[in-house]
């Protein structure tokens, strides 16, 4: 296996993170891409942990000196990006990098990566499933779990073509089975 990257996009709510883990905890050649953030840290979350935390001004000079494969800014000043020396750190231990990341950025990534790279779109089977997720997950408002619902069904229209395969997670057992799957034949090419 040599320098392939494995890119999961989802509407909030899908499944991306219950399957992500999933994938990771069952393959050792397999390692999650931290991406580096102008955003503060939330929590307790740490630097080179769940994020690499810059400044704006910090994030800016390393776009300037090309330091990224891709970035984004998400929200107003919220810098979201790819370093290159995250790909090759990965890529340098002989893993596959999984990338966990929003709809844009999964087909950005995928243009950027062409065949070293699977993309796969979670989705939930209805939209209405969706919201009982969201609920069910009990971290939103119901304000904000109706903003997702509403992001979910553009991204849907939006993500349509864009990736290799679409994953209906209905019954979890299957959808991780599924991916699974999915893995173990790219993997192998
Ligand atoms: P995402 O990372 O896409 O936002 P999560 O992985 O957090 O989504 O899943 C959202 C919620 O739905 C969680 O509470 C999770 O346990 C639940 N869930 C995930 N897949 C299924 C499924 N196939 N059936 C029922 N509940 C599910
Ligand atoms: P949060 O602030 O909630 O951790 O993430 C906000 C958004 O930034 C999410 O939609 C997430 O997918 C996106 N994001 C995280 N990392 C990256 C990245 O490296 N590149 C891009 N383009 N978006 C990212």
């Amino acid at each position: 296996m040599s320098n392939k990257v494995i890119i999961f996009s989802a509407p909030s709510g899908a499944g991306k993170s219950t399957i992500v883990n999933h994938l990771l905890g069952l393959r050792p050649d397999l390692e999650f891409s931290i991406s580096a953030t102008s955003r503060a840290p939330r929590g307790k979350e740490q630097h080179g942990v769940e994020y690499y935390f810059f400044s704006a001004d910090e994030f800016r000079k390393m776009i300037a000196e090309d330091k990224f494969v891709e970035y984004e800014e998400v929200y107003a000043g919220s810098f979201y990006g790819t370093l290159r020396s995250e790909v090759e750190r990965i890529w340098a231990k002989g893993h596959a990098i999984v990338f966990d990341i929003d709809v844009q950025g999964g087909v950005n990534l995928k243009r950027i990566f062409g065949d070293q790279a699977l993309s796969v779109f979670i989705q939930a089977p209805s939209v209405e499933v969706l919201r009982e997720r969201l609920v069910g997950r009990g971290t939103d408002t119901e304000e904000a779990i109706e903003r997702r619902v509403a992001k979910a069904a553009s991204e849907m229209e939006f993500a349509a073509g864009k990736f290799d395969y679409v994953l209906v997670n209905d019954d979890l057992a299957k959808a991780k089975a599924e991916a699974e799957g999915l893995i173990d034949e790219f993997l192998k090419k």
